[in-house]
């Protein structure tokens, strides 16, 4: 195993792991953690999903006794990433742009295993200290919601998963999907258009009369694909619609779901009127729930406290998207996310400087060592 953060995140980076597909990552980060101490288990929550990896929980014994401190990444990317090609320059690390560069997750885990190989190589009492890396986050959280939680012991956790060192999300949204199904009726659209009823036109309608975009400051909804018709000469019959909605409120959340199943319903009844036979199916699923941990929970205040023995500023915020943390705390262990230096993420143009990588690294220790001294 590498002793250089930016080395070790180079040797994760060329590894591929997009979601379901990180066997070969997880295998090298199963003998780094065993090789740094810990008792590594893999679980085989990949079989829910057909992915070829399980979930990682690494538990490090420690010579304190307390609680252990947890600390969690991901091992997948997004696509497109296989094959990539990182180059540095002048402080930076970017892709050919033909790929991500993976940072997300991989700064968080290079972190946080170089910040224990410091701890270890440095001879410093820690107490126990919990790692778990899961599997597919990007596409739904499937590892963690896949994760038995119930091994954790830790007091409360971090996940690295988030942009600048220094950036500190207390709190996210919960999040909704929604799949509707709209159903016309299939005719020939040159010979006898009359005997069709198109279900382009009636899912064009419902959405353009949806809710979209940002609601209020704590709500947002999208739609985010649509799929229908198989031929220009033939009326379509059917159009799938996947779209989303957060909210930090769960009532509004409620709210705006319901408001866009009756638009649909009521869209529906509309081009009935004259007798046609329109239908629709609508699905909700809720993906995870919101969170919001106290700016004075020990959590929060631990990392404050590091970043300022670190003289970096502390940007605490309540933030928009979900993660690993979402799961963790909706079971019940306050988990908040912490910034790795990750830069333009989920795009080819995904950077990270070398600066932030050892400050990443540097607050990890932080961490590890002001929990061992209060
Ligand atoms: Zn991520």
């Amino acid at each position: 195993m590498q002793n250089d953060v930016v080395s070790y995140f180079l040797d994760l980076v060329a590894i591929d792991s997009e979601s379901r597909k990180e066997r070969d990552l997880v295998d090298k980060l199963k003998k780094d953690l065993e090789e740094l101490g810990a008792i590594v288990e893999e679980d085989d929550c990949g079989l829910k999903f057909d992915g070829n990896a399980g979930n990682l929980y690494a538990y490090f014994p420690g010579v304190i006794n307390k609680k252990p401190i947890l600390l969690c990444a991901h091992s997948d990317t997004v696509v497109p990433g296989k094959g990539i090609k990182p180059t540095i320059e002048n402080g930076r690390i970017f892709t050919d742009g033909t790929t991500v560069l993976g940072g997300d997750d991989k700064s968080g885990i290079a972190e946080i295993l170089m910040a224990i190989k410091q701890i270890k190589d440095k001879g410093i009492a820690h107490p126990p200290i919990e790692v778990v890396i899961t599997v597919s986050e990007e596409i739904g959280l499937l590892g963690a919601k896949n994760f038995d939680i119930s091994k954790l012991q830790a007091a409360f956790g971090y996940a690295l998963d988030t942009h600048q060192v220094g950036e500190v999300v207390i709190g996210a949204p919960s999040q909704n999907s929604l799949q509707i199904n709209f159903y016309g009726k299939e005719a020939h659209a040159g010979v006898e258009p009359e005997k069709g009823l198109n279900a382009i036109c009636l899912a064009a309608e419902a959405i353009t009369a949806m809710p979209n975009g940002r609601i209020d400051f704590e709500t947002t909804c999208n739609i985010g694909i649509i799929q229908g018709g198989s031929a220009t000469n033939i009326v379509p019959k059917e159009v799938l619609v996947k779209g989303e909605a957060r909210s930090h409120n769960k009532g509004k959340l409620q709210k705006v779901c319901e408001e866009i199943e009756q638009v649909v319903i009521s869209t529906v009844k509309k081009f009935n009127a004259n007798g046609a036979k329109a239908s629709f199916h609508f699905e909700l699923k809720e993906e995870y729930e919101a969170f919001l941990i106290s700016r004075n929970a020990p959590v929060v205040a631990l990392a404050e406290k590091a970043l300022q023995n670190l003289h970096l500023p502390a940007d605490i915020k309540v933030g928009g998207g979900g993660s690993d943390a979402n799961i963790f705390n909706a079971k019940g262990l306050p988990t908040i996310i912490v910034g790795t230096g990750m830069n333009n993420v989920h795009t080819t143009d995904e950077d990270i400087l070398v600066d932030e990588l050892y400050r990443g690294t540097a607050f990890v220790e932080e961490l590890i060592r002001l929990y061992t001294e209060e």
